[in-house]
């Protein structure tokens, strides 16, 4: 038997490519396919000798499907149908088509994979799109399973279970917390979200202690900052250098922002989902980095409503905050030092990339569990 045949849909910069290889399955990939021309550069910058499709998945014609013959389906299907932020148009949203075209095609083909993977958003699991998924699997004699991951927990709590039944095909639909490191986007504390607080006086959530965060929610930080098994983020940091100077804050977005910023230092162990905006929208899409470690984050943010503009700044300033390289996020998703952009794309490029990759870690871990 020859190493497993892989048919990667949805590639983007090869997240699930990276994944297979950690593996450490016999496995190639056939074919990856994805529409994104930029995504597509940094595709063919990291896994040169792979086939490389630059087309829509519904341009694949069940020919071309059947001639590929391959024995494992892994993909990645557009999540902003099913995130909290995008309007959830499930199946009725047309990024959503692709794949209904995949399922469509699925109970077609001359001969089934062995395996599929699926890896999206918290949210997916309780669309319709999930719900056609199940029932073409199930039409076409797979064994499924469903988790909703994070890549911190794991190390330890990995379901590892064996599939009951004895069925050739299997899927493991990696549902992922937002494919990142850490808590999805509900971290974050909109001040505008929630009528009953327009005025600033919760009459119902609890009252900030500072920066706009509840006792709650602090509490809820040290504890996994306090969390042993968890790496600390400085393992991820690249060396400090000159280069560097191009990822603090601006004057303009700290005073902006300030309040909104999830903040972590290089001893935390936490940090909130990098999503594709991060670099670039400031609310939202990330955590920043407080390199002054000695600088105490409530000393700055106590009564500072009371200074002015520029007395504001000065003690924002002190904090030194900067954005997570693309680097740093490639590292905290798990790819390997090896992997690279071409220099021609831009920071926003790498940014918007990497937010709509996965953790390679976890799906990793699928990949050995569906294969084992
Ligand atoms: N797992 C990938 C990213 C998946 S994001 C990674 O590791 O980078 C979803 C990807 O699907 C995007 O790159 C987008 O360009 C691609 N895509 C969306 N609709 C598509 C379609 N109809 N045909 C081909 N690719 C599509």
């Amino acid at each position: 038997m020859g190493p497993v045949r892989v048919l990667e849909l949805y590639s983007g910069i090869g997240g699930m490519h990276q994944a297979l290889t950690e593996s450490c399955i016999s496995a190639e990939v056939a074919a990856a396919v994805d529409v994104n021309t930029v995504a597509n550069e940094v595709y063919k910058h990291n896994f040169p000798s792979t086939p490389l499709w630059a087309k829509t998945i519904e341009g694949i014609t069940l020919a071309e499907l059947n001639r590929l013959s391959f024995d494992m389906i892994l993909m990645s299907p557009p999540c902003q149908p099913f995130t909290r932020i995008g309007l959830q148009g499930d199946v009725s949203d047309p990024r959503t088509n692709s794949f209904l075209y995949i399922l469509d095609i699925l109970p077609r083909l001359q001969r089934l994979p062995k395996y599929i993977l699926l890896e999206n958003v918290k949210g997916f699991e309780t669309s319709s799109a999930r719900d056609k998924l199940v029932e073409t699997l199930k039409k076409c004699g797979f064994k499924y399973q469903e988790f909703l991951l994070s890549p911190t927990c794991i190390l330890e709590n990995f379901p590892d279970q064996e599939p009951k039944a004895s069925v050739k095909h299997r899927v493991a639909a990696g549902l992922e917390k937002e494919s990142s490191f850490m808590p999805p986007k509900e971290e974050y504390i909109d001040p505008n979200s929630g009528s009953d607080c327009g005025s600033g006086q919760c009459s119902q959530k609890e009252a900030f202690v500072f920066k706009l965060e509840t006792a709650k929610e602090m509490e809820k930080k040290r504890n996994q900052d306090s969390d042993l098994s968890i790496q600390m983020l400085k393992d991820f940091l690249e060396e400090d250098g000159e280069e560097m100077s191009q990822y603090f804050l601006p004057p303009k977005a700290l005073l902006r922002y300030a309040f909104l910023l999830d903040i972590v230092t290089p001893s935390c162990r936490r940090s909130t989902c990098f999503t594709k905006g991060y670099g670039h929208y400031v609310e939202g899409t990330g955590s920043v980095l407080q390199t002054a470690e000695d600088v105490q984050l409530e000393s700055v943010f106590k009564s500072i409503e009371m200074l002015s503009e520029e007395e504001k700044l000065m003690k924002l300033s002190t904090l030194k905050l900067r954005y997570f390289t693309p680097r740093e996020i490639a590292n905290l998703h798990g790819f390997s030092p090896e992997f690279g952009f071409p220099d021609k794309i831009t920071m926003k490029q790498r940014y918007r990339l990497l937010g709509n990759s996965l953790n390679v870690h976890v799906v990793a871990k699928l990949i050995s569990l569906l294969t084992r």
